[in-house]
């Protein structure tokens, strides 16, 4: 297999705003992750909110296989324009990683067809236990059944998404509440992973487990070689003999 090129698309906001957070990550989120990718022998650019176009321009979405999406407090700024153009590679085969708050970013939510990404939330540092609730899905390679996460933020059902097409992990939080935290669907060509931990306070982006998580779902995310599909009224493939009396198609359908 050809190397998997990712780009690491991060708000950057939190890292220069606030200490605590700068501490965890000096060089941003971005570069946290696509640290461990580059180990991992991905080929990894990053992109950031505030660079042109957000660092996405068309050339990077072209050369990109998956794009890592990490937002929290800006979601809003994030141009309508830039939007569409992620959406059209997902359709047409780029994997999209969409990480902890991203669930209420605009591409998500446009992805998702919901325009909510509601949920419920609390930043009180609990304990969270992460379950691989499909320990034969590929994105659970090489994992524990399950992974104790010290300190993380809650977010809790019910989380206003579709029915997920494969259903990876479910927390547990101390305070008692669940939440579907690992997630795929599909969409057009393109294949979407929801992951949920990563609050940015806490250093959950060092931990070896959750970076195996982000790796392998980066290579289930990846595009595969797949068939050119045509849409539309079309020909028969086999001679189609049979004439029903007065019929002869339905123009209304014709484009
Ligand atoms: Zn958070």
């Amino acid at each position: 297999m050809s190397t998997i090129r990712v780009t690491v698309w991060n708000e950057y906001l939190h890292e220069i705003q606030f200490d605590q957070v700068a501490k965890i990550y000096p060089n941003g989120i971005h570069n946290c992750i696509g640290d461990f990718l580059k180990e991992a022998g991905m080929d990894v650019k990053t992109a950031t909110l505030r660079m042109p176009e957000h660092g996405l321009t068309e050339a990077v979405l072209q050369d990109t296989d998956v794009l890592i999406w990490w937002g929290h407090m800006a979601h809003h700024e994030v141009a309508d324009d830039i939007v569409q153009r992620v959406y059209q590679r997902v359709l047409d085969g780029m994997g999209l990683i969409v990480l902890h708050s991203g669930h209420a970013s605009k591409i998500f939510s446009k992805l998702m067809g919901t325009n909510s990404g509601n949920l419920k939330w609390r930043e009180d540092g609990e304990k969270e236990i992460l379950w691989a609730v499909d320990p034969g899905h590929p994105i659970c390679e090489g994992l524990d059944e399950k992974i104790i996460i010290e300190h993380e933020e809650m977010y809790g059902e019910h989380f206003d998404i579709p029915q997920p097409d494969e259903q990876v992990f479910i927390s547990w939080f101390a305070g008692g509440e669940v939440f579907r935290s690992g997630c795929c669907w599909h969409r057009g060509k393109g294949r979407i992973f929801y992951f949920r931990p990563g609050h940015e306070v806490f250093p959950i982006y060092h931990m070896p487990q959750i970076q195996k998580i982000i790796i392998n779902a980066v290579k289930w995310a990846c595009p595969r070689k797949s068939p050119d599909v045509t849409y539309g009224n079309t020909q028969p493939i086999v001679s189609v003999d049979s004439k029903v009396e007065g019929v002869t198609g339905n123009p209304g359908l014709q484009e």
